[in-house]
């Protein structure tokens, strides 16, 4: 099945004409889709039209919320959501003061495998395509409509955007579009566990989103134990390819940094970190490591979180510690899907 929510609002109106439609019906239809409106729903457009779509193969919609779960200390929104193909996929909506954050999956499953993560537990399952991404956030439009509409996305759901590049940067147009979601890319966070290449292709394909790089390690040998990905690209590789899209995008970098008892939390990895970040234009986000049934890790404790970030906000890092929110309804990324279907639907 192929959807109009895989497409750019330039595709659609290439459609849209080479079936011999006027060019404001494809203006019409993407507004249409990016509030979820289903074809019977879309009262201006032509039925004959919708059927030469649906005969042409184009389905409606490509992504349905199967349930959610609020958090009764925050009001933090965890999503199940299904795909056409029977997958599940998880997604949170966040409430904060400046707008309301959801976190996006762009694969069902991973290949990364970091040793703390949910998410590649099963390995990778399959690309999420744009529509299905996109589909994510209008769905929870949909669903919860004004005061919790979404206005900030970050890629930090299930999967790793970069290993799904096609998908993830025609999403980051798609969702920019003025006739369609129009959020704006300053509001759009990509987070990556560091795919040097791909960091240094997004930058010269002429994309800007805020970039999160998953470091967790100040050196190659602590990394390397808990992100294999780190055989591939070296930590010194990962700096660089940070330093090269600040440059050319002006947007500073964030690296986020879980702190996972006795393995990356010492003040000798703070110092290390203050080292190789030194004379950068970037920020450290510290989280304390959300404990994985299956991986056997442990957070840190609150006090020597407070004081690893002392460390680094006193030799002048620019560094916060992210709150967690919805820790009632299973924090940790990957969790909920995975005990839905272990437990044959029933969280
Ligand atoms: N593949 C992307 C997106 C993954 S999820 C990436 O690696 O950045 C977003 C963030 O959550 C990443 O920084 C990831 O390392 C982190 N993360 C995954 N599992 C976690 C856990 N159990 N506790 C804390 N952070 C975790």
């Amino acid at each position: 099945m192929r959807y109009l929510q895989d497409m750019t609002f330039s595709d659609v109106a290439k459609l849209i004409k080479e079936m011999g439609q006027p060019a404001y019906r494809a203006v019409q239809l993407y507004k249409w889709i990016a509030q979820g409106a289903l074809y019977s729903e879309m009262t201006n457009v032509p039925n004959s039209l919708i059927e030469s779509l649906v005969g042409e193969g184009y389905g409606d919609c490509p992504i349905k919320i199967l349930d959610t779960f609020t958090s009764k200390i925050d009001g933090t929104i965890k999503l199940l959501y299904a795909l056409g193909d029977g997958n599940i996929i998880e997604g949170v909506l966040m409430k904060y003061k400046y707008g309301n954050t959801l976190c996006v999956s762009t694969q069902v499953g991973c290949r990364m495998n970091c040793a703390f993560c949910a998410s590649g537990l099963d390995g990778l399952v399959r690309n999420l395509s744009c529509g299905e991404i996109i589909g994510q956030i209008i769905a929870v439009n949909k669903l919860f409509g004004n005061g919790r509409s979404v206005t900030n996305v970050v890629l930090m759901g299930s999967g790793e955007p970069l290993d799904n590049y096609d998908n993830t940067v025609k999403f980051l147009t798609a969702v920019s579009e003025d006739e369609g979601l129009n959020i704006s890319k300053r509001n759009i966070s990509l987070s990556t566990c560091g795919l040097c290449d791909k960091i240094y292709k997004l930058c010269d394909d002429g994309y800007s989103p805020t970039l999160t790089i998953s470091l967790h390690a100040p050196s190659d040998d602590i990394r390397a134990k808990i992100m294999p990905v780190a055989h591939r690209y070296p930590i010194g590789e990962v700096i660089d390819a940070a330093k090269y899209y600040f440059n050319a995008t002006g947007r500073r970098v964030i690296f986020e940094y879980s702190l996972i008892d006795g393995v990356n939390d010492s003040k000798d990895c703070a110092l290390e970190l203050v080292k190789i970040t030194k004379g950068m234009s970037c920020h450290i986000n510290l989280i304390r490591l959300n404990s994985v049934k299956e991986r056997g890790l442990k957070g840190t404790s609150d006090i020597k979180v407070k004081a690893f970030l002392k460390v680094l906000t006193d030799k002048g890092v620019s560094a916060t510690i992210r709150r967690t929110l919805g820790s009632d309804i299973d924090g940790a990324c990957g969790q909920l899907r995975r005990r839905y279907i272990s437990e044959g639907g029933n969280v």
